[in-house]
């Protein structure tokens, strides 16, 4: 641990309240990074919409409407904000609070928090979980990086690669806390699960065609974003045993998640990352996804799971009759060595600590102009 005790304060998403599934994946990854950086010693309040709910820290909830998520927008040049937008209500209560902090961390995917960074008086941090999709996003990164290099995290080198400046973000990659999830040396039946936002950039359809084909249970969790687009894999799969589970808590996913065969991962766009896919592992769940985005970067072929080609369903089909050669024990192992809460923190911690050591020097030259 370092001497110095950093003040943070998170910014979460604003498309939705923290523990609703609306935000995805990002919302365990706030809730992690606090956890990771507490057990560090330093202190951390969260920010984010009304109807929220933590039990990591102090958390502050600001009303307002919502943002629309930033998938609803691909290849816009437009930023949109509502009236009484929580967004903006949420970074008024940074500029309000913020010399009781040394650092923001920004979790959303949006365009202003990146335009306001210069005109705060403390360093902010952004960590950016999505793949670029709009061009008017991707722009105000590469200024912002300009102004303030290290500025911004992804997950994955892949994520990175999709921005204009991706040479310029620092790849962060995840940690989740182990001690929440339980191994399961072996499942208590033949069943195959899929976990996300069910909405078309998931492509849970790829899923529900393998499980028709195989005859294996597909159990899926989820918050369901998309309803016509849910209703119609019923009607494209009707042979396909489905089961929707609902949207779980982390303790109530894990179990359910351990005594499945395997976990397909299944997207049609760039997966930032995937953290459904490291909790399988942390539950001993070998992986089935497509060789592209984060997931690549994750699941190693034939080890801990098994890459295919984009959309390829006949690949997802032979993976799945394959499962028997992958050793349960090795995605856990995988998972300790590479997704700790504590390798990540510390991670965190050197990011924050240069981010705000430079910042002086940039104050002073902001003062010399
Ligand atoms: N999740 C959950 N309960 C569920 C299904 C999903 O808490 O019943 C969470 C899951 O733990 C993961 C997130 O939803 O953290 C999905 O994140 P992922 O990175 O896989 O995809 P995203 O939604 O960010 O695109």
């Amino acid at each position: 641990m370092q001497e110095k005790h950093y003040r943070l304060l998170f910014l979460s998403t604003p498309v939705g309240a923290l523990g609703s599934g609306v935000g995805g994946g990002v919302e365990l990854t706030l809730q992690n990074a606090a956890k990771a950086l507490i057990a560090k010693g330093h202190t951390v309040e969260i920010v984010a919409p009304e109807g929220s709910q933590t039990e990591v820290t102090k958390l502050t909830q600001i009303a307002g409407t919502a943002q629309i998520s930033a998938q609803t927008q691909v290849g816009t040049d437009v930023v949109m904000l509502p009236q009484n937008s929580v967004l903006e209500n949420m970074w008024s209560y940074a500029r309000d609070t913020q010399h009781q902090f040394d650092l923001i961390f920004n979790f959303a995917y949006d365009w202003l928090p990146l335009y306001l960074t210069p005109f705060l008086q403390v360093p902010v941090a952004h960590w950016i979980s999505m793949s670029s999709l709009s061009p008017v996003i991707d722009a105000m990164i590469s200024k912002t990086v300009e102004l303030f290099p290290q500025a911004i995290a992804v997950n994955t080198r892949a994520c990175a690669d999709t921005f204009t400046a991706g040479d310029r973000l620092m790849i962060m990659g995840k940690g989740i806390d182990v001690s929440q999830y339980q191994f399961v040396s072996q499942p208590n039946a033949p069943k195959l699960a899929w976990v996300g936002r069910i909405s078309p950039e998931k492509g849970l359809e790829d899923a529900a065609s393998a499980a028709q084909s195989t005859g294996l249970p597909l159990h899926i969790f989820g918050l369901i974003q998309d309803q016509a687009y849910w209703q119609q894999i019923q009607i494209d799969f009707p042979k396909a045993e489905l089961h929707y589970e609902g949207f779980l808590s982390t303790d109530e996913l894990q179990m359910k998640l351990g005594q499945c065969s395997a976990l397909l991962m299944t997207p049609r766009w760039i997966e930032a990352f995937g953290n459904a896919a490291i909790e399988a592992f942390a539950c001993g769940v070998p992986v089935i996804s497509y060789r592209s985005g984060g997931l690549s970067e994750i699941v190693r072929d034939r080890k801990t799971g098994f890459l295919v080609d984009m959309g390829d369903v006949d690949g997802l089909i032979q993976a799945i009759s394959q499962l028997d050669t992958i050793n349960r024990l090795a995605c856990r192992q995988q998972l300790d060595a590479e997704y700790s809460l504590e390798v990540w923190g510390d991670r965190l911690e050197k990011w924050f600590s240069d981010l705000i050591e430079n910042y002086s020097y940039y104050n002073l030259w902001r003062k010399n102009i």
